[in-house]
């Protein structure tokens, strides 16, 4: 673990610890407020995050700037991370031991961020935080207490591009999530 932001981005720049370095064009580490209260975390890089280095900028991410907006929610106030930093090909789900070696990253990012609030985006950045044994259908728009930090899971934006009628939850859960930012 890496006490600092300097050494953590240092460490990750080369990163070779599994296979999905073979197919990337940027490591997309993570976006936004490095002292943020409220902290998004998603599945991994697709093209566009790929392309420019940055989480949730493809039209996923769009859409979810479009639910931050509606909720005064500033983008660049939040963290926003993924659970695998390099894109999987094809945007296949990010295989276990991929999403175990890049975890101390992401151990590390919450570690430095401290948020109060973190919202899991669909069922992989779940599972990986909480634990396979949490499915996303039960669990999305409930409020997880864990070590300090209160976890909100909801739909991974891309799901909402699949299905309109998942707009809603979203669009409660993040609600949820700032209320809970006030208490
Ligand atoms: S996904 Fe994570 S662990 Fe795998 S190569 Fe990329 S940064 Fe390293």
């Amino acid at each position: 673990m890496y006490d600092n932001w300097e050494e953590l981005e240092e460490a990750i720049k080369d990163c070779n610890k599994c296979k999905l370095c073979k197919g990337r064009t940027n490591i997309v580490f993570g976006t936004g407020n490095k002292e943020a209260d409220l902290m998004f975390i998603g599945e991994g890089p697709g093209a566009d995050e790929d392309a420019q280095g940055i989480p949730f900028v493809g039209k996923a991410g769009q859409l979810m700037n479009r639910a931050f907006e509606g909720l005064g929610i500033k983008r660049e106030e939040v963290y926003i991370a993924n659970i695998v930093k390099c894109r999987p090909p094809n945007n296949r789900d990010p295989e276990q031991d991929e999403a175990i070696a890049c975890m101390d990253y992401l151990r590390n990012q919450v570690i430095l961020v401290k948020p109060k609030v973190i919202v899991l985006l669909g069922r992989i950045a779940l599972q990986n935080i909480l634990g396979q044994e949490y499915g996303i259908t039960a669990s999305r728009g409930k409020i997880i207490e864990k070590k300090d930090i209160t976890y909100i899971p909801t739909w991974h934006p891309a799901a909402l591009l699949r299905d309109e009628n998942k707009k809603i939850d979203f669009w409660n859960d993040l609600k949820l999530a700032k209320t809970r930012l006030q208490k």
